[in-house]
């Protein structure tokens, strides 16, 4: 594992699970987990990330 790789192993997961919903017809599914993918916050602005941890 490489730090500022454009994927992480979360979001690997999500896109091959979209993939498969889609090979399986199911959209619905394959949108549910873009969005999941989308949503994942790992690889973004780690200071942000870093701040949500952290107490007020
Ligand atoms: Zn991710």
């Amino acid at each position: 594992m490489t730090a500022g790789t454009r994927s992480c192993a979360q979001c690997e997961e999500y896109t091959a699970l979209r993939e498969k919903a889609k090979e399986d017809g199911d959209y619905d599914k394959a949108t549910t987990y873009e969005i999941l993918r989308r949503r994942h916050p790992s690889h973004e602005m780690p200071s942000r990330t870093a701040r949500w941890g952290l107490p007020a």
